[in-house]
């Protein structure tokens, strides 16, 4: 097994694990953005959050909802930023989903995620009305 995150699921690779439930685990990032940086995982192998199956996605949910105040109260942070890389294209390199919880303080200076995005494109209504029936007719 070479996914690094199955390896820790499975107690192979060490982790500095905060929380437990039947489907989900959530463990210190490696290499923190802030410290208290989490990470939450299934506890099966899903490499993108369109993969999860439904009972799977809300246990990963539910398991960042019960970590995310821990981490907050842990570190006395003001806010946490809760986001997932996923896919390659967005910068995913762990190939088993994840979400991140990284700890936010007043005046730190890293903005929201909005600022990931240098610009925003003008839409159209027209545009946006068909973009949002194109994401209605896929299922
Ligand atoms: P992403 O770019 O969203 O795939 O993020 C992967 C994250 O996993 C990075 O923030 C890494 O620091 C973290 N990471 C990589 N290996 C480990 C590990 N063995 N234990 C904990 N976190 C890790
Ligand atoms: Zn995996």
């Amino acid at each position: 097994m070479s996914c690094i995150f199955c390896r820790i699921v499975d107690g192979d690779l060490p982790s500095r694990t905060v929380y437990e439930s039947d489907e989900a685990l959530a463990f210190l990032d490696a290499n923190p953005l802030t410290a208290g940086h989490t990470l939450v995982v299934p506890r099966d192998h899903y490499e993108t959050v369109g993969d999860l199956p439904p009972g799977t996605a809300g246990a990963v949910f539910e398991a960042v909802s019960a970590v995310t105040p821990r981490v907050e109260a842990a570190v006395d942070a003001d806010a946490t930023t809760v986001a997932v890389n996923n896919g390659e294209a967005a910068g995913q390199e762990v190939p088993h989903t994840h979400v991140h919880i990284v700890p936010r303080f007043e005046g730190d200076g890293n903005g929201p995620i909005h600022r990931l995005f240098g610009s925003r494109p003008a839409l159209s209504d027209e545009e946006l009305d068909a973009v949002a029936a194109a994401i209605r007719s896929e299922h």
